[in-house]
């Protein structure tokens, strides 16, 4: 944080566009799906040394993007995306980041994304339920939906509002949770005397220990361009999303299937809410697979990796 204070001497009054401000939240937001992706990758390679990471992702998604942002809030006074797209964090009257400015950013940058992600996720299971009508989910789980989509059109007419505010002059914030914070993003200060990590390595002006942090940091910005390269590109095809589940060949026949045969393999009873699970093609109740799934990351006839949204309601025989 002193190196900020340092370093920001100059104050450039040019403010970021809104599209700078819009596409370093994108490339935020895409920081999970893409950790998501590399741990289902890993599972699919190595079923039984890396089902505990498809299981635990989500934590383990927040040590590491707690540890990413921390570093990128402590050494540049920026979020990791921000940074990408050279802007910094300072306080309205352009002062450096408090200690408490750290500690509030690390809340919305690393834990409130988590608990959304948990809490996005137990809704879309509580949805799945309603849809079944013979389920008859409790008055809570619908209050529950009820108030999650509220928030959602909530805060997304709140990001607008602050969008036009910010265009309009009227507000120096650019996103809610900046105006929170009572922070705002401006171009990042970098001091034209300090060559850039790239300048400085061809020129071998690089000590041993600023190369391994200097290529450390750099690619993972190469990374973050590559990643967002490849959303780009792939927006050319129809439906296609960057969080959606890679297109698996269909597995072989297993030997156990025969077995199985119009029965659900956890109840051994004929199916009630036929639901399948792609991993593996295995047909089951919706009740009993969703509550094994809970409990247990893996399929429970192939023990294949899943996680209870993976499911898939089957309505050819309804
Ligand atoms: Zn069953």
């Amino acid at each position: 944080m002193a190196a900020n204070v340092a370093h920001y001497t100059a104050t450039i009054e040019t403010e970021p566009s809104i599209f700078e401000v819009i596409a370093q939240q994108s490339l935020n937001s895409l920081l999970h799906p893409a950790f998501h992706k590399f741990t289902r990758f890993l599972a699919q390679v190595n079923a039984n040394r890396f089902s505990w990471l498809v299981q635990y992702s989500d934590e383990v998604f927040l040590v590491l993007n707690g540890l990413l942002q921390s570093h990128y809030l402590r050494t540049t006074g920026a979020s990791f995306a921000e940074y990408f797209y050279g802007l910094q964090r300072v306080t309205s009257s352009n002062q450096p980041l408090t200690e408490a400015h750290y500690k509030l950013s690390l809340i919305f940058l690393v834990v409130l994304p988590y608990l959304k992600i948990k809490i996005d996720e137990q809704i879309q299971l509580y949805r799945v339920e309603n849809a079944e009508s013979y389920l008859h989910i409790g008055l809570c789980k619908r209050a529950s939906i009820f108030a999650h989509s509220f928030f959602h059109v909530s805060y997304g007419f709140w990001t607008f509002v602050q969008y036009l505010r910010y265009l309009s002059n009227t507000s120096c914030h650019q996103t809610p949770p900046l105006q929170l914070m009572q922070l705002k993003l401006v171009y990042l200060a970098t001091p034209e005397f300090m060559p850039s990590f790239w300048t400085a390595l061809f020129r071998g002006q690089l000590s041993f220990t600023d190369l391994r942090a200097g290529l450390l940091q750099n690619l993972l910005e190469i990374s973050a361009f590559f990643m967002q390269f490849l959303q780009v590109w792939n927006t050319e095809r129809a439906n296609y999303s960057f969080t959606s589940l890679p297109t698996v060949p269909p597995p072989p026949l297993d030997s156990k299937a025969g077995a199985f045969k119009g029965r659900c393999p956890i109840c051994l009873q004929s199916y009630k809410i036929p639901t399948v699970l792609p991993v593996s093609g295995y047909v089951f109740c919706f009740p009993c697979i969703v509550r094994h799934l809970q409990r247990d990351t893996r399929c429970p006839v192939t023990r294949w990796p899943a996680k209870s949204l993976d499911v898939i309601r089957l309505y050819d025989s309804v």
